[in-house]
């Protein structure tokens, strides 16, 4: 490598692909994917190879804090200095008045963990309050549920190297390959190099990813747990079970077996809308592979009963013996690049850091001795929809919202446009005004973006990487972490006089010695010479572990993985009316990001899907009068949509399809799909339900 180049990371998705960034004649960024790198060995998809265009374009960056005294007036450019004087007299008046449970920090799976840590131990540690919750516990909090009752820990077992390995792959409420296409490639080259590797895609959507499957069960939404129990029905009654894993290293299988025998597979073909044999075919591809590999993402985890879907489906691990062995494993594909690194670092409203529990008195009373406190609050903070429900409802006064945005992303965007305006102080702290909730905001303060500070990630694979500086930010712009602690010591908070990220991550993995996530061995140093790793690294020179449970050691009390009996098999969303018929799934289209504020910004990924479309059934548009390219309305219980018909095969009768990406970007809020979703959430992980919301449709 020339000194002229640096090594870094995608800043978009949880795959985590390396990336080398280097600067032409006029000192501008460009990028190449890092053919050193164990991710994506040099191969980027079409977000990351665009990346220097977000970072080069300046034009709608906030560049200077502003702040407005009262609603009727406008924002104002304000000195960095009275900016966070002002953040820290409101929030101290409000927490005097009202107590600390009054205010609430909003952060995102895109901060670096660094940044999480400290707002983390700011919130928890010293305002006194665990109201901090991120736009993770809209993707990953019900994956997080599943593996802590399965192996007793939020813990991912397996690394993509396992995929070269495996010889069937069972991926479920995902689309990898446009929404985590590196992975998606090494399953096509895993399957083009060894065309007897078998790939089933369950997905009421005939997608790019169940295009190139074996098999695709194409159930109805909401069905996932009764398909699971039939496929594990079909393994016991072939025999495909591994006996000496279930007696040795589980607990539960009794209760397993007796729930997933009360339906047979033809009732459970009928509920699903699946045909028996090919959930017949999927049972025998898994039992007959000696390596088998879950996949799964949002199809899965944003759902009312998403804790029963992950539980239900890892059983099919437990229950195949298919954990801790090469190619084999469950993997949970994250959406945003460090919603893992959040999680490590307690920033959730339910956790603390190192994954240590916040219902655990000898938990709280561990971390608040490590950052010298007298306690941490035993109340659990809000979650992210209980957050603007208290913002609605006037118990939370002021909001902090990092790095993410709301007001395109919630369900029900109308409560949350609803619960902004009640608020009573919001600052927002982001890099661009293309971010709808700017609109909101109190106080703007301007952040550093990718390339602009430093910090540590950690991808879907339990892989850390550093990433640089490399330029400086936009006017008067700051590394996140910067802000925090000023704001910090502000408010009169001893212990975020930190000289660096470096110093902050220090702190960080000291705290996760002798825990089952330690990094206490890995250093910036380390990371900067030697590259990414996975944790946990406890050991001097520790090369890092790609695959856990080899051993068979579970992080159960008993040291068993456990068979986890779902609430119930059915779907307790809303169930579709004569008012309502047709059933709303949200997702993620090829080439955009999360709410357009980067990759909108570039012309090229604007041409795979230009504007937002409703995917409709043609059985669908026949009965309700629409013609491919009309404008439609659909509407549900909270609001509208206007976007015009797309009639396709591709979606099962009965479903449609919105893109959830756009927000204001065409100038308005009518092609904003999350205007129709509900705040319903799961009771367990408290993820709410995009993948399930009663609409009706008809033209425009
Ligand atoms: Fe970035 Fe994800 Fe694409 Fe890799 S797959 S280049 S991490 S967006």
């Amino acid at each position: 490598m020339s000194k002229n180049e640096v090594k870094t990371t995608c800043s978009y998705c949880g795959v985590g692909c390396g990336i080398i960034v280097k600067k032409d004649i006029n000192n501008k960024v460009y990028v190449e994917g890092d053919k050193d790198h164990p991710v994506n060995k040099g191969m980027l998809c079409s977000k990351g190879m665009n990346l220097h265009y977000v970072v080069n374009d300046t034009s709608d960056r906030i560049l200077y804090p502003e702040m407005r005294w009262s609603r009727s007036h406008p924002r104002e450019r304000v000195s960095w200095d009275d900016a966070l004087d002002r953040a820290s007299s409101v929030f101290k008046s409000i927490i005097k008045k009202h107590g600390p449970d009054s205010v609430g920090f909003y952060v995102s799976g895109q901060s670096l963990t660094e940044e999480y840590y400290i707002a983390n131990k700011l919130t928890k540690g010293f305002l006194g309050t665990n109201n901090i919750d991120t736009n993770s516990r809209l993707c990953m909090s019900s994956a997080v549920v599943g593996y802590k009752k399965t192996f007793g820990e939020d813990s991912v077992p397996i690394s993509y190297e396992d995929i070269e390995l495996a010889d069937s792959f069972l991926i479920t409420g995902a689309n990898p390959a446009w929404c985590h296409p590196i992975l998606f490639r090494r399953i096509e080259k895993r399957k083009e190099e060894n065309p007897d590797v078998q790939i089933i895609v369950i997905d009421p959507r005939k997608t790019d990813s169940a295009n190139f499957a074996d098999l695709h069960l194409q159930l109805l939404p909401g069905t996932d747990v009764i398909l699971y129990n039939a496929i594990g029905r079909r393994l016991f009654e072939r025999g495909y079970i591994d006996k000496d894993f279930i007696k040795n290293h589980t607990e539960g299988i009794a209760p397993y077996k007796e729930l997933i025998f009360k339906t047979s597979i033809k009732q459970a073909s009928k509920l699903c809308g699946v045909p028996e044999k090919d959930i017949k075919r999927a049972a025998d591809i898994i039992g007959r592979s000696k390596g088998f590999i879950s996949m799964w993402a949002m199809g899965l985890n944003q759902s009312v009963v998403g804790t029963n879907k992950n539980v239900s489906l890892l059983n099919l691990s437990l229950i195949t013996g298919q954990v801790g062995k090469p190619g084999s494993g469950p993997f949970s594909l994250t959406g945003q690049p460090n919603a893992m690194g959040g999680r490590e670092v307690g920033g959730m409203a339910n956790l603390l850091a190192v994954h240590k529990d916040l219902m655990n008195e000898e938990h709280r009373r561990e971390v608040a001795q490590f950052w010298g406190v007298d306690s941490i609050s035993d109340k659990p903070g809000y979650t992210a929809t209980e957050m603007f429900d208290a913002l609605e409802s006037g118990k939370l006064k002021a909001i902090w919202i990092v790095c993410t945005n709301p007001l395109v992303s919630m369900p029900n965007t109308h409560q949350i446009e609803r619960a902004m305006k009640k608020a009573k102080f919001v600052v927002v702290q982001d890099i661009s005004y293309k971010s709808d909730t700017v609109d909101h905001a109190d106080l703007v303060l301007p952040a550093a973006g990718w390339l602009e500070k430093e910090g540590t990630m950690t991808n879907s694979e339990r892989r850390i990487s550093y990433l640089p500086k490399e330029i400086d930010p936009p006017g008067e712009a700051r590394p996140d972490v910067e802000i925090l602690c000023e704001f910090a010591q502000k408010m009169g908070f001893r212990g975020f006089n930190y000289n660096s990220a470096e110093e902050i991550y220090s702190e960080y993995s000291a705290m996760t010695k002798g825990t089952n996530i330690d990094v206490s061995f890995l250093n910036y140093d380390r990371l900067k010479t030697e590259g990414t790793f996975q944790w946990p690294v406890p050991e001097h020179r520790h090369p890092g572990t790609p695959r856990l449970f080899q051993d068979k050691q579970f992080y159960t009390p008993s040291k068993k993985a456990i068979f986890n009996i779902p609430t119930g098999i059915e779907n307790t969303s809303f169930k579709p009316t004569e008012e309502f018929p047709l059933i709303l799934t949200t997702g993620r289209i090829r080439d955009q990001w999360h709410t357009m504020t980067k990759t909108g910004k570039v012309s090229r990924l604007k041409t795979h899907y230009p504007t937002p479309v409703l995917e409709i059934n043609p059985v669908d548009a026949y009965l309700n009068k629409i013609k491919e390219g009309d404008i439609t309305e659909i509407k549900s219980k909270n609001g509208v949509v206007r976007v015009r018909a797309k009639v396709t095969e591709t979606i099962k009768k009965g479903v449609v399809f919105l893109p959830m990406h756009w927000g204001k970007q065409l100038q308005n809020d009518l092609n904003r799909a999350n205007n129709l979703t509900n705040t319903e959430v799961d009771p367990i992980s408290k993820e709410p339900d995009f993948k399930f919301t009663c609409v009706s449709v008809q033209k425009y």
